[in-house]
Parts: structure tokens; C-alpha cells; sequence
């Protein structure tokens, strides 16, 4: 079985069309015809080596869309023609205790969908039977594919830490912040918009956010003093991390979902003494995210998105670089 693929040869090096040959399909496997991908930060910081884990030749693409084609002889709970998601894991081992526990998503042997491995830019996928996720009939299936790395890791921490009754932030309105506001909006939560760029302000309330507020505004923060349950942080840069802890109220949480490279400052008196919590997590489990793509079927959550054909993939790359993708990208495939 051959497929077409868009193929990265070098960090930072324009993407080509390619044939490969993905020979027999695995046990446990099963193949999907890809219809869309969303186009995810990590796919630009693979491509770019800025963690410096690529291996190349890469096919990037971790948000797919797409159709049962063949399923491998040991393959359960997914049909030919079923149409299912594929995000950011695409195998793990199925036997460790993270797996044994339903934390998949934490198993040390988690095959990453472009590290490795041949991601969703390209006419067809194969991953572990537990990594295809059949999709609700109700999702618009062209938005859904950011939904299953993007907009997992925001609706883990809400899923793990938020009551409806909390006052949560996301700080930063970018791809993943977008769709924070409007998960903890439907989760019944009074929400705060952090964005550098007040021209995002009102964008941010039409998501869902109550109130906005500038992360360059350290008056403003700082009046939010003892206010937040649960900050879900979305941002690859640095920020006043000490005045956004300080917004948090007794025994709220600074959770780190982006990928920033800096460390991040924690004095200890101010998590002591108020009882506060400094937290991360990657994606999310297999339950996490059928549960995650069922609320959002539930409260009509999509992202707001720019769709291009798949063949502008180079072109998609050049926006999302520059900071321009409102809000998060989705390549529809055109081979
Ligand atoms: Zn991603
Ligand atoms: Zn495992």
C-alpha cells in the first residue's frame, strides 16, 4: 500500500509530495483515510527542531479527520468506513502500569503521531486501534480535528481540577487559549481572557470569556489578587509568572499547558501559604479525550478556524509562523 505524503527532509526545510510505502498493516493497526488535519504549534516547533527531538524524514500532522480503510486482524472497537480522530499519541504500550490505569497518555513507550512516526499531512494514517477515536455523528467533522490535540489539553485540567462554581483564566488567546474559553465557558465557570494584545479583547468575551484583562497590565493583575481556582497557562513565552500566581485565590492552581522554554519562577511562600499548586500535563488519556469530543458534540464546541488545501501546507506554515492563524488552522486533504 502506497500513500501520498507531505514529507519535511531537514528542520526547517520546505515540505515535498512523496510516495511511501508503509508495507503490511500491523496486528493491532488500523489505517484511516485522512479528509482533514489541524495544524498545531507542535507541528511548527517539530519542524523547526526547537525541541530538538525531530527525526527527519518527518511527516508532521497530529489532528486528523478522517475514515476507516483497513483495520488489522486484532484491531478492536473500530469499523471500516467508521470515521474517527487521531491526535498527538498514536500507539502506547498497552500493558505498563499507566496504560493498566487508563493514563495512556502517560505510558513511557507513547509513540508521538510525528516523532517517529507518519503523521496526518498526508492521504492516509495508521495508528493502535486505542488512538482512532470514533467521532459523535452531531461534530462538524471539518472543524473537529483541532479539537483532539488542541483542545484536549486545555479540557484535561478543566476536567481534572474546575467546578462549575470556579473562577478560571486562560492565559493567552492563541489556538489553545480560544478553545479553553469556550470549554470553561459551557463548564458553567466565571472566565478571564489573559492576552497580550488587547485587540483580542472582544474576540475573547465572543468565546465565552467574562472578562479580559492584558498580561502587560501589572495594575490590572494585580487587583485580581486571590481571585482564580485555576489558571490554565497556553503561552510559549515568558510572562510575570509571580503576579499571575499571586491572582490565584487559597488553594488555586497555575497549570502549564504551553510549551515554554523558560523556566517558570515559583517563590515558595507564595504556594505555601496559600495552599497553591503549580501543574502541567501533555494531551490527554483515551477516556479524557471521547469524553472531551462528547462535550464538545454536547455545548456545539469547535474551534474558530482557517481551513487551506492541504497542497498550501508550506503557505499554512509561513502563517502560523508568523502569528497570524485566527485561530488555529485545518488543512483538508487534496491529493
Ligand atoms: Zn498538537
Ligand atoms: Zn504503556
Amino acid at each position: 500500500m502506497s500513500i501520498k505524503a507531505w514529507v519535511v527532509t531537514g528542520a526547517k526545510q520546505k515540505m515535498v509530495p512523496q510516495d511511501i510505502d508503509l508495507g503490511p498493516l500491523g496486528a493491532e493497526d488500523v489505517e484511516v483515510a485522512v479528509d482533514h488535519c489541524g495544524l498545531c504549534h507542535s507541528d511548527l516547533s517539530v519542524f523547526n527542531n526547537d525541541w530538538g527531538i525531530s527525526q527527519y524524514p518527518a511527516v508532521l500532522g497530529h489532528e486528523v479527520v478522517g475514515r476507516v480503510t483497513a483495520v488489522g486482524p486484532n484491531a478492536k472497537g473500530v469499523q471500516r468506513g467508521q470515521r474517527v480522530g487521531v491526535g498527538w499519541f498514536s500507539a502506547s504500550c498497552m500493558h505498563c502500569r499507566q496504560c493498566m490505569s487508563g493514563s495512556h497518555h502517560l505510558c513511557p513507550e507513547a509513540q508521538a503521531t510525528i516523532i517517529g512516526h507518519r503523521g496526518g499531512f498526508a492521504s492516509h494514517i495508521r495508528v493502535h486501534w486505542a488512538w482512532a477515536f470514533p467521532l459523535p455523528e452531531k461534530l462538524n467533522f471539518a472543524e473537529a480535528g483541532p479539537l483532539i490535540c488542541g483542545g484536549i489539553t486545555v479540557f484535561s485540567p478543566l476536567l481534572r481540577y474546575a467546578k462549575s462554581t470556579d473562577r478560571v483564566g486562560s492565559i493567552g488567546i492563541g489556538g489553545l487559549g480560544h478553545m479553553a474559553l469556550k470549554f470553561a465557558a459551557a463548564y458553567g465557570c466565571d472566565v478571564t481572557a489573559f492576552t497580550s494584545s488587547e485587540s483580542k479583547f472582544d474576540e475573547a468575551k465572543g468565546f465565552g470569556a467574562n472578562h479580559a484583562v492584558s498580561t502587560k497590565n501589572s495594575a490590572a493583575i494585580k487587583r485580581l489578587g486571590g481571585s482564580f481556582d485555576l489558571l490554565i497557562s497556553t503561552v510559549n513565552v515568558k510572562l510575570d509568572w509571580d503576579a499571575l500566581i499571586g491572582t490565584l485565590a487559597p488553594n488555586g492552581r497555575l497549570h502549564v499547558v504551553g510549551a515554554v522554554l523558560e523556566p517558570i519562577p515559583v517563590v515558595a511562600f507564595s504556594l505555601i501559604l496559600q495552599q497553591r499548586s503549580v501543574s502541567g500535563s501533555p494531551t490527554g488519556s483515551p477516556v479524557a479525550i471521547e469524553t472531551m469530543l462528547d462535550f464538545a458534540s454536547r455545548h456545539n464546541i469547535a474551534p474558530q478556524t482557517e481551513h487551506f488545501p492541504m497542497s498550501m501546507i508550506n503557505e499554512a506554515f509561513q502563517r502560523l509562523q508568523a502569528g497570524k492563524a485566527r485561530y488555529r488552522i485545518v488543512l483538508d486533504a487534496d491529493f
